[in-house]
């Protein structure tokens, strides 16, 4: 039917859009600026669920006495963002103590902070600590290794402090002896145990996998985890709600320390105030048949409810700063010269067999791949599952969908590039920091050399293969509000997203198909979720400065209201 311009306009000005055989609301949205409906200006929800979008005239129908009228005066309302990777569960924590030392001090600089971190700690158990940064406590300028640092302060209490990324941990020799470690342990798979290089021994950090094995034990040991776990949960899931967060993609459940049960009284207590896809840590050095055994009784099927549990996390590597990142060709320079490639936590042919079997159970992962080596590593084994899988299914009549992501994806081959579209792989960026977004990846070059370093962080190279791109924050590495990350998708200009659209659907739709939820939440559309965002102004309009500053107002999640600025 071909209409003059006007009379389209006329035609959609008195339709709506519902197709439900409904004639009330539980709440209307009025005076709005809707995103993507340029002619409607109000929404319908019943049952957390959009009814209906049109103008106020036609929508006015389903006011009755119980309805919640809402004025927005002309605010604009988007789908709730979604947050493909975010550490929401242990951003916040204070589990262990409430002991944080300097960025960027030397070792000997941070005894101060390590003193105030001891005059807190309940010496009875383990100090669990957090935030230095690995490139400055093993500086040349130091004349202590950070082991004999950290035993002047803790002679005799055990303590582990998380490095600044999550991978390294700072101890003492109290923890090493409790772990068991001493200079002659051999390395766990995807971990390293940092000597002196002159001496030999032991200098208190340890890389990647050999670091988590000890925070285990030491989260493991302290009494009140439950209580601890769950206020830093609400807390980061608040935080979440005041940026308009409605679902979160996990960034790991590490579920032999209690997690799991958390979220899970919180998802009975009613106190979720986002849909969570849980994500269950693979442990790279534990058995696969009794993690597989676990998996199976907490996985989901339905996924009408807030939490889901279909897809595991896995790391294939580690981080260009550790030198533990995958890489093709080796690093210029390391901390760990015996690996010159960097180091996987599951090599490549595990990865085969881990996805494989896990996606008889149902799973689907979301892979951490931060290398070249380690993304080229991660998409064959994602290649060889759906090769092997697709030859059962076309004697299956129904099939899981897998869904598969590379989280962080930061130095890509350019014979990668076209295979996450081939593939059907979501590429999953964070770009939420002052650095990435001037494309300052100077760090790096003293680790890769100028030409590696430049080619890193290229998100228009995969978008433009029309792969699936989602963007997250990984918070606490970087700012959880979803709109610094839009705005500096747009700032890296060459190699971030061609325009605001593009970024909107990375923190929504693309991240919902990321986690198999398209058809329930991701954009606003009748019959879907109403999980939305109400922010002061319209950001497709804004400037990418002003995007960044634009205030949310109000979150709702089905329908309810999560978070209200006014109050
Ligand atoms: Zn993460």
């Amino acid at each position: 039917m071909h209409l003059p311009t006007s009379l389209k306009l006329m035609a959609c000005l008195t339709m709506s859009l519902n197709t439900f055989a409904s004639d009330h609301a539980d709440t209307l949205l009025t005076n709005a600026t809707i995103y993507g409906y340029e002619q409607a200006d109000a929404i319908a929800i019943l049952d957390g669920k959009i009814l209906d979008i049109g103008d106020s005239e036609a929508l006015a129908g389903y006011r009755t006495a119980n309805t919640e009228v809402i004025d927005l005066e002309y605010a604009f309302v988007m789908p709730g963002f979604i947050d493909n990777h975010n550490h929401v569960f242990e951003a916040a924590s204070e589990a262990g103590g409430n002991c944080e030392l300097d960025m960027d001090a030397l070792a000997d600089e941070q005894i101060p902070y390590l003193k105030a971190c001891r005059r807190h700690a309940n010496p009875d158990e383990w100090l669990i600590g957090y935030g230095f940064s690995i490139d400055a406590v093993l500086h040349e300028d130091n004349r202590h290794t950070p082991l004999e640092v950290i035993d002047r302060i803790f002679p005799d209490q055990p303590v582990v402090i998380m490095e600044q990324t999550s991978h390294s941990m700072w101890v003492n020799s109290v923890a090493l002896a409790e772990a068991g470690i001493t200079s002659r342990t051999p390395e766990p798979q995807g971990g390293k145990i940092l000597k002196d290089e002159t001496t030999g021994e032991l200098n208190g950090i340890l890389l990647d996998n050999a670091g988590d094995i000890v925070m285990e034990m030491a989260w493991n040991s302290l009494k009140n985890q439950f209580d601890q776990s769950y206020k830093g949960l609400m807390i980061g899931l608040a935080e979440a709600a005041a940026h308009g967060i409605t679902t979160i993609g996990d960034g790991r459940l590490y579920w032999k320390r209690g997690w799991y049960e958390v979220w899970k009284e919180a998802e009975k207590a009613g106190d979720l105030t986002a849909r969570v896809s849980l994500r269950p840590w693979i442990y790279p050095t534990d058995a696969m048949a009794p993690q597989l055994d676990y998996l199976k009784t907490i996985h989901t099927t339905d996924r009408s409810g807030l939490l889901l549990t279909n897809q595991v996390k896995m790391y294939s590597d580690g981080i260009f700063v550790n030198g533990t990142a995958k890489t093709l060709d080796p690093y210029h320079d390391t901390h760990i010269p015996d690996e010159p490639f960097g180091i996987n936590y599951i090599p490549p042919n595990q990865m085969k067999t881990w996805l494989s079997e896990l996606a008889t159970l149902g799973y689907s992962a979301h892979i951490h791949a931060i290398g070249d080596g380690a993304i080229r590593e991660s998409l064959n084994a994602i290649e060889h599952v759906k090769r092997t899988q697709e030859k059962q299914q076309s004697t299956k009549q129904q099939a899981t969908k897998l869904l598969y992501t590379l989280t962080h994806v930061e130095l890509v081959n350019p014979k990668d590039v076209p295979r996450f579209a081939e593939l059907d792989v979501t590429a999953d960026f964070q770009v939420g920091s002052d650095y990435v977004a001037e494309h300052d990846h100077g760090w790096a070059e003293f680790f890769l050399g100028k030409m590696r370093t430049l080619a890193m962080m290229n998100l228009r190279a995969i978008y433009d293969t029309g792969a699936n791109l989602s963007l997250s924050s990984d918070w606490n590495v970087h700012s959880i509000n979803p709109l610094v990350g839009i705005a500096n998708s747009l700032k890296m200009a060459k190699t971030g997203l061609p325009n605001v659209h593009a970024a909107i659907d990375a923190y929504t739709i693309n991240a919902a198909k990321s986690l198999g939820i398209e058809d329930i939440t991701g954009s606003l559309d009748v019959g879907k979720s109403a999980d939305l965002v109400i922010l002061e102004k319209d950001i497709t309009q804004l400037s990418i400065n002003q995007i960044a500053k634009t205030e949310i107002w109000m979150t709702m999640l089905q329908g309810k209201i999560v978070f209200d600025i006014d109050d």
